[in-house]
């Protein structure tokens, strides 16, 4: 057994580490590595987490923004100066090539810097009042405790994106992030606890079904915060409604990219790959449905036959791979099950043809099949595997139909050089976020981030809709008199 710098993570409540099981962790770019233990714990922890994040809030809370921001600021600059050994640890613990991993970790300080910035703007507005001696106005209040649940899919990004703005607001958080990037959480809490009050964000290392459902259920938080499938938001989204918990769910996907007859192909199949491949296409939006009009699809085809087949697939820590492996066991058998279904089903258009390593991982050779219609489990389902499905279209107005065939709306590009064509995609399209000339993956920090349809409960993160969420607007009135 190889054993590289064998990573320790705990759960850490009210600033401690918390004592549990030992779960051993090997890395999906090669499974005879041995890269961390996980110390996992129990439900009953989770109301301990929850009273730790209570009585650090009442402090926190009653700072100024100012000072809520210097200490993002603060958690900025730990992060900034972690970001090797984060991206490092992150691209071994699930896969996710080193290159996209440190722009990930640069991503989420970015995204304390804005928030950090946010402490210092106004938070809400003077309203007149039909009485001149009122002085009516609004200001956001925190809501509590947030109760933050993360995927493993960008194990650092996500986790951020919405504790950024929690804190900035004035909450608490108790985290727990999926298992299968528990390390990377249990590093990033090692960073920040040299910055934050003990128990103002307190992270649970435990399964979801017992103790995700236990923080769903039991736990006294005053919000959700969810990103992950949409089986599992759905069940989030039922407690919390039913216990009238503020909550946000952002769930999965089905992403098309559109290619036009007029696209220009060397570009359009450039971010087509990237869309579609980079993270192992285990990316929320990742094209898993390319829709070509019936004019340009022979050379489509045959380019992405030639850039598809030239992709270099190895170990996540190689720079020089375009992508890793998927991030484990369950993800391997999961997107296998959906890659011999399309073997027996549809007919290859583009395959990679090797895999750029000689350790035993979970590799997935990237594939592009047709053949099947739009109603196909393999146009339906969302595979979050190196894998798309090419759909031909008669005219524009068909594309459409199929690109907005699907319950899912996360994301939708198109690749064209017609403005026309453009601006009624952009306005026709179902989804959240609707891209022309870019990949369906990508959208920035700064702006709102988040599906249509069953892809999220109508909320939105990142950006100033970010601040919405994570906070409750008073409307203050006072009377002068006299
Ligand atoms: P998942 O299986 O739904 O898990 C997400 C989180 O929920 C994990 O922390 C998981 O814990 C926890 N969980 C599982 N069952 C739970 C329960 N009964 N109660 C409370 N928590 C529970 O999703 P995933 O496989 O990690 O992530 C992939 C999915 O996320 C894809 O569908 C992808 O599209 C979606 N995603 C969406 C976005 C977006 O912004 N729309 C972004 C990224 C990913 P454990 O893993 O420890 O069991």
């Amino acid at each position: 057994m190889h054993m590289t710098n064998v990573y320790e993570a705990y759960s850490v409540i009210n600033g401690k580490q918390q004592d549990g099981g030992a779960t051993t962790i090997y890395n999906p770019s090669n499974l005879s590595e041995h890269v961390g233990i996980l110390h996992d714990v129990s439900s009953p922890v989770v109301e301990e987490a929850t009273e730790a994040a209570k009585h650090a809030q009442q402090a926190w809370a009653s700072l100024s923004g100012l000072k809520k921001g210097a200490t993002l600021e603060n958690l900025a600059v730990k992060l900034e100066e972690n970001k090797e050994d984060i991206a490092t640890l992150a691209s071994s613990e699930m896969g996710k090539p080193i290159k996209e991993m440190k722009g990930e970790v640069a991503r989420g300080v970015q995204l304390l810097r804005y928030y950090a910035a946010e402490g210092s703007r106004s938070d809400g507005d003077v309203i007149p009042a039909a009485d001149p001696q009122v002085h009516q106005y609004s200001k956001r209040v925190p809501l509590g405790v947030v109760g933050v649940i993360t995927p493993w899919n960008f194990p650092v990004a996500i986790p951020i994106w919405k504790i950024a703005p929690a804190l900035i607001c004035g909450n608490a958080v108790v985290w727990k992030p999926a298992k299968q990037a528990a390390l990377t959480a249990s590093k990033i809490m090692d960073v920040f606890q040299e910055v934050l009050p003990a128990g103002l964000i307190n992270m649970l290392i435990g399964s979801g079904s017992q103790l995700g459902n236990t923080l769903l259920e039991k736990a006294t938080i005053d919000a959700l915060s969810f990103t992950g499938s949409t089986a599992t938001g759905l069940h989030a989204a039922a407690i919390c409604a039913s216990r009238n918990i503020k909550y946000q769910t952002e769930m999965g996907g089905k992403n098309v990219a559109v290619v036009l007859d007029d696209a220009d192909l060397d570009k359009t199949v450039s971010a087509i790959l990237s869309g579609t491949f980079t993270s192992a296409g285990q990316k929320c939006t990742a094209s898993s449905r390319i829709v070509a009009e019936k004019t340009i699809m022979p050379a489509l085809k045959d380019k992405l036959k030639t850039a598809v087949a030239e992709l270099r697939v190895g170990e996540a820590l190689d720079e020089q791979n375009f992508l890793g492996p998927v991030s484990s066991k369950d993800q391997y058998e999961k997107v296998n099950g959906y890659i011999s279904l399309a073997k027996k089903e549809a007919n290859v258009v583009a395959e990679t043809e090797t895999i750029a390593s000689d350790q035993e991982g979970y590799y997935i050779q990237p594939l592009i099949v047709e053949g099947v219609d739009a109603n196909h489990t393999l146009a339906q389902e969302e595979v979050f595997g190196p894998f798309a499905v090419l759909l031909e279209a008669e005219d524009f107005d068909e594309a459409i139909d199929i690109a907005n065939h699907t319950d899912y709306g996360l994301s939708a590009s198109i690749f064209t050089n017609d403005l026309s064509r453009s601006h009624q995609f952009l306005e026709r399209s179902e989804a959240g976020m609707v891209r022309v000339n870019l990949e369906t993956a990508g959208v920035e920090f700064q702006a709102p981030f988040g599906g249509m349809k069953m892809s999220s409960s109508h909320t939105r993160e990142q950006g100033q809709a970010a601040l919405e969420f994570y906070s409750e607007t008073k409307t203050c009135a006072i009377k002068h008199n006299g």
